[in-house]
This record gives C-alpha cells, sequence and structure tokens, in this order.
C-alpha cells in the first residue's frame, strides 16, 4: 500500500488504518524530532518522512504512539526508548530535546519518565531530565558530556 500525500511520499507496511495515517500525515508536517523539512519525493538520504513508533511497540496503533520523522532521527532512534535516545550524541549534536519535539513526542516522553520514576532511581532521573529538558529549572551543570 503506498500514500501519496502533498509532502510525502510514505509506503505503509505497519497495517496503520488508513483514517489514522491520514492524520497522523496531516499532522505531522515536518519531523516530529528535528523539525526539519521532509525531503521531496524522490531524493535520497536522512530527510526523507518515515513511519515512527514513538514507544517501540509496533502493536501500539494510535494517534498517539504512530508519527512521521525522518530517516535520520528514526535509525538513530532504532529501538532506544525516546528518553535514552534523546541522551545520545545524535541528539546533542542536533539539539534535540524535548524543547525541539512536537507535542505528540513531547507528551509520550512525559508519560515515560512518569513510568521510569516509579522503578528507577530518582537521583539519576534528575540528572537525565535536566539534560533532556534543559537546566532552566534547576541548578544542575549545563554540559551534557556524560550523556554518552
Ligand atoms: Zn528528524
Amino acid at each position: 500500500m503506498t500514500m501519496i500525500l502533498p509532502h510525502i511520499h510514505l509506503r505503509n507496511p505497519y497495517r496503520i488504518p488508513k483514517d489514522l495515517a491520514s492524520l497522523v500525515v496531516a499532522r505531522d508536517r515536518v519531523c516530529i524530532y528535528c523539525q526539519n523539512d521532509f525531503a521531496p519525493i524522490g531524493p535520497k538520504g536522512n530527510r526523507r518522512a518515515s513511519w515512527e513508533h514513538i514507544i517501540n511497540d509496533v502493536n501500539l496503533i494510535t494517534l498517539e504512539n504512530i508519527a512521521v520523522c525522518c530517516t535520520g532521527c528514526n535509525s538513530s532512534k532504532g529501538v532506544k526508548n525516546l528518553r535514552a535516545w534523546l541522551l545520545s550524541p545524535y541528539c546533542t549534536m542536533n539539539s534535540i530535546n524535548a524543547h525541539k519535539l512536537a507535542p505528540v513526542a513531547l507528551a509520550a516522553l512525559q508519560f515515560q519518565i512518569r513510568s521510569d520514576s516509579e522503578t528507577h532511581n530518582h537521583g539519576n532521573l534528575v540528572v537525565q531530565e535536566s539534560i533532556i529538558f534543559g537546566s532552566s529549572q534547576n541548578t544542575q551543570a549545563e554540559t551534557p558530556e556524560n550523556a554518552a
């Protein structure tokens, strides 16, 4: 199944219902992570549009979890969870953090942080959040050196 839409050209290998796919494509006009425009139909490279499961569960086919991101972000994120990926060198290099994420991705991140805070060491979480969200809300160091 191939969908041809004004700004992107996507195959639909995940059996995403057509109505849902149309809503997602209409919402995500740019990459939900890096906010770059998608490359037009044709060119290869890291700026093509691709389907993304924000939470890596192919069975979670909802408006909250299905999104469109660029192939560069998609292949960098891979099977990492969103919070772990935001701490990666790719995100540091491309200034991808909570302030840059599209609302749908930010909501997933906040959900993940809430779930994780029930099971993880809290001190470590605070440090990670200061990297992901920036240090405006607290006095944590600003440098993301230990993000790798
Ligand atoms: Zn991207």
